[in-house]
Order: structure tokens, then sequence, then C-alpha cells
């Protein structure tokens, strides 16, 4: 039976042979005074005292300061909910909270923990993008109306010209039609088709009768410039145009200034009105 042999190295650590012990470095404290010693699981000298040196509890890290939230992706998420609410806003606030989020999360990732507020950031961005959107698409509403009001308006003075022609042609002096509503019913089974119907930024209908120069002309008196039939004027809302039908058919769109009365407006451009008879 192998016991093993420990002896006292000159390091001062106790080293043992024949056994799986590694090499131990004890403190020894002797009575006299401290004093580091060697030591092993065997004889011990009387009157002293092995401990082991306790391990240093590891220091902890320094508590970073809590973030703080980005002040460009607060005033992201604020402007673009403004334009979001106030609609006329919604482009140049969409495009600064797309802007002002981007910079701020480009800033809060470059920031290595001290700034917050990514998430607010993109909301901001996606705020601004659903305002923009919902912008676009009232403009198209607004703008496909106008341009199916128009259509049908244009659509509407065609027919009357046309019928006006034929009226005239079936009297023997040519003379066109007193009032259009006088085309009823031989022409027409009802009146709606005298007058131009609009639709208001709410989507409300708005007709208004057009007026008719005609009455009491005979149809060779009405001159290609002549304006035969033509919109009434509106002087609120998105109306900024109106139709006007010639007698020689002719159809044309005029853009008007908010005001501006239709002699105004034949004057300008040369055309004639004919005066009642
Ligand atoms: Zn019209």
């Amino acid at each position: 039976m192998a016991f093993p042999v420990c002896f006292l190295a000159a390091d001062g650590s106790c080293r043992c042979l024949g056994s799986f012990w590694r090499p131990l470095k004890l403190s020894v404290e002797t009575a006299a005074g401290s004093e580091s010693r060697p030591a092993g699981g065997h004889a011990q000298s009387k009157g002293s005292r092995h401990t082991m040196e306790p391990a240093q509890p590891p220091t902890p890290p320094p508590t970073p300061p809590p973030p703080k939230t980005s002040r460009l992706a607060v005033a992201s998420l604020a402007i673009g909910i403004g334009g979001l609410v106030t609609c006329f806003l919604a482009i140049p606030a969409g495009v600064s909270a797309i802007v002002l989020g981007l910079i701020a999360r480009r800033k809060i990732r470059r920031s290595s923990g001290i700034l917050a507020g990514s998430t607010m950031a993109l909301a901001g961005v996606c705020v601004g993008c659903l305002g923009i959107l919902i912008y676009g698409l009232i403009v198209s509403f607004f703008v496909m109306n106008d341009i199916s009001d128009r259509a049908m308006c244009a659509s509407n003075l065609c027919s009357i010209g046309l019928t006006c022609k034929e009226y005239a042609a079936k009297n023997t002096d040519g003379m066109l039609p007193p009032s259009l509503k006088s085309l009823t019913p031989d022409y027409y089974s009802n009146t709606t088709v005298f007058s131009c119907i609009r639709h208001d930024p709410f989507g409300q209908k708005i007709a208004r009768d057009y007026v008719y120069f005609g009455g009491g002309y005979k149809a060779s008196e009405i001159g290609a410039d002549t304006i035969l039939v033509a919109d009434r004027f509106r002087h609120s809302g998105i109306e900024t145009s109106l139709t006007i039908l010639f007698g020689d058919g002719r159809i044309k769109n005029v853009e008007v200034v908010k005001g501006t009365s239709l002699r105004t407006l034949a004057a300008e451009h040369g055309w004639q009105i004919p005066g009642p008879k």
C-alpha cells in the first residue's frame, strides 16, 4: 500500500508524490505572528491555523445612465400626427416626419445605448407615410370627381347643341327653342340634362341650371364665337372652371378667376353674348 510522500518545496508550495494531489499553497498563521507556510492534508504544527485566501468577488461594472429619448424621434411622431389631423398639411408634415424619424433612428443606432426612442421614430415615419397616403387618396378622389363632372357637363352641352340644331331645322323659320325647358317632353323626358352637376369637397352634389342665350334667335344668327349655353358662375369651393357651348357646336372648358363675370370673360376672349329679345 503506497502512501504519498509530501515535501515542502523551495517556493513554499507543498508537493506530494505518488498521489493525485496537486501542489497547494496554504497560508499558515502561527500564534507568534503571521507567517506564510506550506501545508498539506497531513500533520500540522500545534497552535497553528491554516486558512485559504478568500476569492475576491468581481467588481461590478459601473451602471450606465438610463438612455434618453431622442428629441428627433419625439418631433417626428408629433409632426406626423399633426399632419394626419390637419389634412391640408399632410404633405409637408409627412415628409418632415419621415426625414426626422430616419435621422433619429440613425442617431439612436450610433449612440451605443445613450439615446432611446427607436420605436417612436419608426412610428413617426409610419404616421408620416400614412398622412401622405390619405392626403393623396383624398386629392385623387377630388380630381377624379372633377374630371367626371366636367366630362358629364360637356356631354350635356353637346346634347343640347345637337338638339337645338334639330329643333331649329324642324321649324320653317329656323328659330332656336325659346328656353331649354321647352325641349321637354318632345326631346327630353326630364330636365336633368339642363343642369351642370358638380361635387363639393365633401362629395355633395351641386346642381346649377345652364344659362341659355338662344331664345328668340334664329340658329343662323348665332355665330361660331357666340355663346349659346354656358355654366353659371360659381364663386366658392373648387368650382373654378365653366363649360361653354358656342354657336358652331364647339364646347370649351375655361378656367376662371373667382368672381369673374361671364361678360368680362367673353370680353377678354373676344366672344359675343346675345342680348335678350
Ligand atoms: Zn358645367
